[in-house]
């Protein structure tokens, strides 16, 4: 029922199990997400996970700087196998969906612009077919 998980490696926190041609398409992989204080998003993309991180933790030290997160463009995430679907269920049922593409728990808001509800940071919303993979809450009973 999970999205398949990408292992980063341990030593280059690069994405070991990325197949060959998307990185070397060139396409976009990571984008490194700020929350401002007051309430913006700005973001700068990377094909490199590495440089994508590099690029948030220089960030993240700056003012107004809330949140720094790198998120996964193409590829998403399954919540890592010591969470249990018994754990993602107990999280839904406070509100809280395990985000494929930011690869953690988030609160999910209503965005009046597309009448979705969606991610703060990676802006996914309800109707992605991973979201709904992830999280019990959207699975038929
Ligand atoms: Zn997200």
């Amino acid at each position: 029922m999970r999205s398949e998980a990408i292992v980063l490696d341990k030593q280059t926190g690069e994405p070991r199990n990325i197949p060959e041609y998307l990185i070397e398409s060139g396409k976009t992989l990571w984008r490194a997400v700020i929350l401002t204080d007051k309430n913006k998003r700005l973001g700068k993309t990377f094909v490199s996970y590495r440089e994508a991180k590099k690029w948030a933790e220089e960030k993240s030290t700056a003012k107004g700087v809330v949140e720094v997160t790198v998120v996964s463009k193409i590829v998403s995430f399954g919540p890592p196998s010591k969470i249990s679907d018994n754990q993602v269920r107990e999280m839904n049922a406070i509100g809280k969906l395990w985000c494929p593409y930011c690869r953690c728990f988030r609160e999910y808001e209503w965005d009046p612009w597309s009448d979705r509800v969606k991610c703060p940071i990676c802006r996914v919303s309800t109707e992605d077919c991973d979201v709904r993979r992830n999280n019990p809450k959207f699975w038929r009973k």
